[in-house]
């Protein structure tokens, strides 16, 4: 058995000093009844913990380092920029780069807004959206996340359009109301919301491969009649590529499915590890934002020269090549994950978009938030436990998927593939 004892000394201090101990609820590890492990150090696909144990990581941050802990050209490229100043509240190169590696890469973005978070990203692009359309209405899909902001913590009930009710306390109903909430590649709920609220509403906002019920990827024709959709209403139509961007593919998620939105809102690999976000795309509706235009948004650290540096370094480091490794690599593991089901007998639904992968107990398939419930919690639990003490960090949530990057050699998964097996032999009925 490994031992947490630093772990949970950590953690004991912790409590006092943040709400349960953490900065971010899904580090407390909650869900899968452990004490939060505590990192110290990083590099390539492993991870430390401060009692010393390793892992091989599957989290990355919550999938935005891509490359792998501690990119040498990442961190090289992050100490010489630091060493001459860290932020100066007025416009650096740095900046005008990544604009351009992004507008070149994702089809949608003509123009850019560098911000500090993905929240910050849909927060501006749902103003914006608001904005350039004098509406006031939005519609998301249950069981997708977009961040914290007011008008996006809302799922609502099951079935057809709901207006919303508030996920949290502290969220107003009057906000809330304005957020239309239907399930997930459920095209006649898109359409029944449409012919009742169609002219008000401002804004479809949808994570196109959906990441946060597990991975859910979009069904048939999903996104493409979305677009239709929106385009038929006069909606903006917001992809949220905070995890898929960069990810599912070098061009993102619209450059995969071939669906170009007209916001796109970006995070988490498009800082290689430092807080970005980002928001963009036509540049009619950019130039809507201040100071062009009159929707304000503004930050003091956005765009800053480490932010910068450690997205370009990153992006930069990709090639569509890469993208073909990982997924080699991501097909190899989903055959053990497989192999290990039919020997223990256990029921599994592997759901997979790019180097992002969802593994759910259950033998339904899973297409939105309502079939993902179905996965058995409990064996999820157990399979969490055995594989950290197999050395093996997975996000501790049936509702994250997991990530691989470029860092994850054939040897990492070899070891992952037996761990898997042996995880699911003591999984008990
Ligand atoms: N959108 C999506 C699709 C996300 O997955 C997340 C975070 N997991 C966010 C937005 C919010 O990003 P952040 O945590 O950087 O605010």
């Amino acid at each position: 058995m490994k031992n947490f004892q630093n772990s949970v000394d950590a953690y004991k201090e912790a409590v006092d000093l943040m709400p349960g101990g953490v900065n971010s609820p899904v580090r407390a590890f909650k869900s899968v009844g452990m004490s939060p492990i505590f990192m110290e150090q990083g590099k390539g696909s492993k991870i430390v913990d401060v009692d010393g144990n390793e892992y091989i990581d599957y989290v990355l941050s919550w999938g935005p380092l891509i490359l792998g802990h501690a990119d040498d050209r990442v961190v090289e490229k992050l100490q010489e920029v630091a060493a001459k100043g860290t932020s100066f509240g007025a416009p650096t190169t740095l900046e005008n780069e990544l604009a351009q590696l992004v507008i070149d890469r994702v089809p949608s973005i003509e123009m850019v807004r560098m911000v500090n978070s993905g929240t910050e990203a849909t927060m501006s692009a749902l103003r914006l959206a608001r904005g350039y359309t004098g509406r006031d209405k939005i519609l998301k899909f249950e069981g997708n996340y977009h961040g914290h902001g007011d008008s996006l913590l809302i799922k609502a009930g099951s079935g057809v359009a709901t207006l919303g009710l508030p996920d949290s306390p502290g969220v107003p109903e009057s906000i809330a109301q304005n957020t239309i909430t239907v399930p997930y590649n459920d095209l006649e709920s898109v359409r029944y919301a449409f012919e009742n609220f169609g002219k008000d509403i401002a804004a479809v906002i949808v994570e196109p491969v959906s990441g946060n019920m597990g991975v859910v990827p979009p069904q048939d024709n999903f996104l493409q009649e979305l677009r239709t959709i929106t385009e038929d209403n006069g909606t903006v139509l917001i992809f949220d590529e905070v995890m898929t961007g960069f990810r599912v593919g070098y061009n993102c998620a619209q450059g995969h499915f071939g669906v170009t939105p007209d916001l796109t809102c970006l995070g988490k690999v498009i800082g290689g590890g430092l807080p970005v976000g980002a928001y963009g795309g036509k540049r009619e509706i950019m130039e809507q934002v201040a100071p062009t235009g009159s929707i304000y948004q503004a930050g003091t650290l956005s765009g800053n020269p480490l932010a910068m540096t450690a997205g370009y370094e990153t992006l930069n480091a990709l090639a569509e090549s890469s993208y073909e490794e990982i997924n080699h690599k991501v097909e190899r593991l989903m055959e053990g994950f497989r192999t290990a089901a039919d020997e223990n007998g256990i029921p599994l639904t592997i759901n997979r978009a790019g180097s992002m992968v969802g593994v759910f107990f259950t033998d339904e398939p899973v297409i939105n938030y309502e079939t993902a419930q179905k996965s058995n919690l409990d064996y999820f639990a157990q399979y969490y436990r055995a594989m950290i003490e197999e050395g093996i960090f997975l996000p501790p949530s049936q509702f994250e998927g997991l990530f691989l990057s470029t860092a994850h050699t054939d040897e990492d998964i070899t070891k992952t593939i037996q761990a898997v097996r042996n995880a699911f032999a003591k999984i008990e009925k």
